[in-house]
């Protein structure tokens, strides 16, 4: 019999109404897996916001404990590839959607699904950057392969103070892009531009209905928000660029034109970070201890208790969240 260890759990009765509470649980509760591990830190993201509060069907399987990323040390291991005391990282693959997730003292998963934690990246690094950070590295990812090199000119980063956004921010910068951050909390433009963004712009100016085409403002861009923005951004795309788009903070619709893809050959380039395979999240992870000042880190990120989560993921659907939170077990 395993020690207990606490955890949070969704629920939902009869009549489909959902409540959170926390909970004793051994690992004998946890579902199928061929590696164990101790959560040692955790991180709460807009799609933990939106699983926590019930604002969108993320859980998808009843009682669970939400939670899409952790960092933590393996305890037990049938695994080929894991023995216990690696260090690991566990972004998505539907962990805390309809496998038991983050938020809790212990985790069971398949092995496939860990990755390595970068040398020298702490457990709390790691999920200070989380799969928003993960995100944002495969957005960069995808605009590189497409090309769009500092050279070709400007990125804008939309959500900007948000977590995918403050990240994509910070390595844009290391990497030599010259970085636009749009956003709607212009107070937070000494931060912004303390992880590397040139220029601010407040996000009203692409929060309307997009023209077919608007000037050419950016090479490139990441997108977290998408309907009005994603489409303001790819009608003011440069001559053959791109936009990563991986969000949805501002809505789900995307009315654009097709003007920017047949009269300027702009890309729009889809990013998903829950699926991706392995040897894409090594290549990500292995980018994030390279090419992120990890010093950038302690700036984005605050770190609450495991007691926090509930109001965090509250706060972070309401927009209040500022870069990453970290939670410590
Ligand atoms: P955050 O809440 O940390 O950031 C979102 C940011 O978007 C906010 O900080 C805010 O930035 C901006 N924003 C919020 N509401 C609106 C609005 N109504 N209109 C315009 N802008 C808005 O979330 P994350 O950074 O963790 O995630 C961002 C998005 O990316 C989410 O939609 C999330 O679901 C998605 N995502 C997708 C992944 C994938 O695999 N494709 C993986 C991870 C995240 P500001 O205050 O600067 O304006």
């Amino acid at each position: 019999m395993s020690d207990s260890f606490r955890a949070l759990l969704v629920s939902r009765d009869e009549n489909k109404v959902q409540s959170v509470g926390l909970v004793d649980m051994t690992e004998a509760d946890l579902m199928e897996g061929d590696v164990t591990v101790a959560v040692e830190a955790t991180t709460v993201n807009y799609k933990d916001g939106l699983a926590i509060t019930g604002k969108a069907p993320v859980v998808r399987r009843w009682p669970l404990i939400p939670g899409i990323d952790f960092a933590g040390t393996v305890t037990q291991s049938s695994h080929p590839d894991w023995k216990a005391g690696d260090k690991v990282v566990l972004n998505g693959w539907g962990v805390g959607e309809t496998h038991h997730g983050a938020y809790a003292g212990r985790a069971r998963v398949k092995g496939d699904w860990l990755v390595r934690l970068p040398d020298g990246m702490s457990a709390k690094d790691a999920m200070a950057v989380g799969t928003a950070g993960y995100t944002a590295m495969l957005c960069v990812m995808a605009l590189e392969r497409h090309g769009i090199v500092p050279a070709r000119g400007p990125v804008v980063v939309t959500g900007a103070a948000g977590g995918v956004g403050s990240v994509a921010i910070a390595i844009l910068a290391k990497l030599g892009y010259r970085v636009i951050a749009s956003t709607g909390r212009v107070s937070e433009t000494e931060y912004l531009k303390s992880l590397g963004a040139a220029d601010i712009i407040d996000r009203e100016e692409l929060a309307q209905p997009a023209k077919a085409l608007g000037k050419e403002r950016w090479a490139g861009g990441i997108d977290a928000v998408g309907s009005h923005t994603l489409a303001n951004v790819l009608s003011m795309t440069s001559y053959g660029g791109a936009v990563a788009a991986c969000g949805l903070a501002g809505g789900m619709d995307l009315a654009t034109s097709v003007a920017p893809f047949i009269l300027r050959g702009v890309s729009l380039l889809g990013i998903d970070s829950v699926m991706a395979p392995r040897e894409i999240r090594e290549e990500a992870w292995k980018r994030i201890g390279s090419d992120l000042d990890t010093g950038k880190l302690s700036s984005i990120s605050t770190t609450i208790g495991f007691d926090g989560i509930e109001q965090a993921a509250r706060d972070i659907v309401e927009g209040k969240i500022r870069g990453r939170v970290v939670v410590e077990m």
